[in-house]
């Protein structure tokens, strides 16, 4: 594996004194994690330096066609002071899939993992230690060539950055209503919806912002051919409970295959409720609520990890869940997976690495 150089910085930022004022993507440390790629060279110069402005040119390709593609993920604190990552081998490896997509060169992930690892170890004391507090960590490639052909850049920018975030939820798992987008879609077949790419949220903004002046927080999205079955919402896959058993739309090529989604999925069969994976019709949502079969609705997303569904609107109903609570099954999921990331609860599936 290639060394991974280090250099020093000069300055240091003042670290946040409340951290129940962190909110969410504002504040980054002092280092940043980065290597260039170009073709005929490779990947090279890993390095952990100082956080730094990128000077580009205007004709980079990634400012015109969006070549670029991206991560998210946490290191949480324990209560005995030590940090861990949770199933960030898979985040790595998802990128990679990502990046096949975009045509973005493979990358090592044992050493994007190492990278990360030792951008940890330098910024440890910028892990917050409040509960429920984590450091959001961000792995990007960005394409940098200085040319406007649209082909695949021979040139590519990986990068790492970290921010301290604060608590999902400072009053407890608040549940949130959501709008069932009908006229725009996110992603077809065949299309990027599976690559975590920044396309997708670009194309989704305006739906937001119009649920957002109804009053809702986030859009449902339904498949973009006929508009009928659940895809996900905005950053979170979706979770139905219907009838006692968990229902969750299949991967088909077009939702994003979600770490969170796919450890809600084992933690409940490991806890013993019945899980399905398959074509979910949004009128087969309103009409089990209609006969009292719609037990919960929950997202599941790195941010929130399980956000519960109060309502949910669709053309011109408004359907309220669980009386717009959370459900006993959402909570219990959401306990004993925080549990698990944050070092309380045990890791059976051997998802959490220690780094300190
Ligand atoms: C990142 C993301 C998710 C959630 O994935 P996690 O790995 O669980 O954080 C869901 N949908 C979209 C569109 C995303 O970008």
């Amino acid at each position: 594996m290639q060394e991974i150089r280090f250099e020093k910085a000069t300055s240091f930022k003042q670290k946040p004194q409340d951290e129940s004022k962190l909110g969410f993507g504002k504040l980054f440390t002092d280092y940043m994690f980065e290597m260039d790629y170009e073709a005929g060279k490779g990947w090279h110069d890993p390095r952990v330096v100082p956080y730094h402005n990128f000077s580009l040119d205007p004709a980079t390709s990634v400012f015109h066609y969006g070549q670029e593609i991206f991560e998210g993920l946490k290191c949480y604190r324990r209560k005995d002071g030590g940090l861990q990552l949770f199933r960030a081998k898979d985040n790595f490896a998802r990128m990679n899939r990502s990046a096949e997509r975009m045509a973005i060169p493979q990358f090592d992930e044992e050493l994007a993992l190492q990278g990360l690892i030792k951008l940890l170890e330098v910024e440890k004391d910028w892990v917050p230690h409040t509960a429920g507090t984590s450091l959001y960590i961000r792995p990007t490639i960005i394409a940098t060539d200085p040319m406007l052909g649209v082909h695949a850049a021979k040139r590519y920018k990986f990068f790492i950055i970290l921010s301290p975030s604060g608590a999902y939820y400072a009053g407890g798992l608040a549940p949130v209503e959501i709008y069932v987008e009908d006229k725009y879609v996110r992603a077809v077949r065949g299309g990027i919806g599976f690559a975590k790419t920044g396309g997708n949220y670009a194309a989704s903004i305006r739906a937001g912002e119009i649920a957002e002046e109804k009053g809702y927080t986030q859009v449902l999205w339904l498949d973009g051919v006929e508009q009928k079955y659940v895809e996900e919402v905005g950053a979170m896959n979706m979770m139905f409970v219907l009838d006692g058993k968990i229902v969750t739309p299949m991967l088909n090529g077009s939702i994003l295959p979600g770490i969170t989604r796919d450890s809600i999925l084992k933690l409940a069969k490991h806890m013993g409720y019945e899980t399905e994976e398959r074509r979910i019709a949004i009128q087969e949502i309103f009409d089990a609520a209609h006969s009292g079969k719609l037990d919960e609705a929950f997202g599941t997303g790195t941010a929130a990890v399980v956000s519960p569904v109060g309502a949910l609107c669709w053309k011109d109903e408004k359907l309220v869940i669980n009386r717009g609570e959370i459900g006993p099954i959402a909570q219990k999921l959401y306990d004993t997976l925080t549990g698990i990331q944050f070092g309380e609860a045990e890791d059976p599936f051997g998802w959490v690495l220690k780094i300190d």
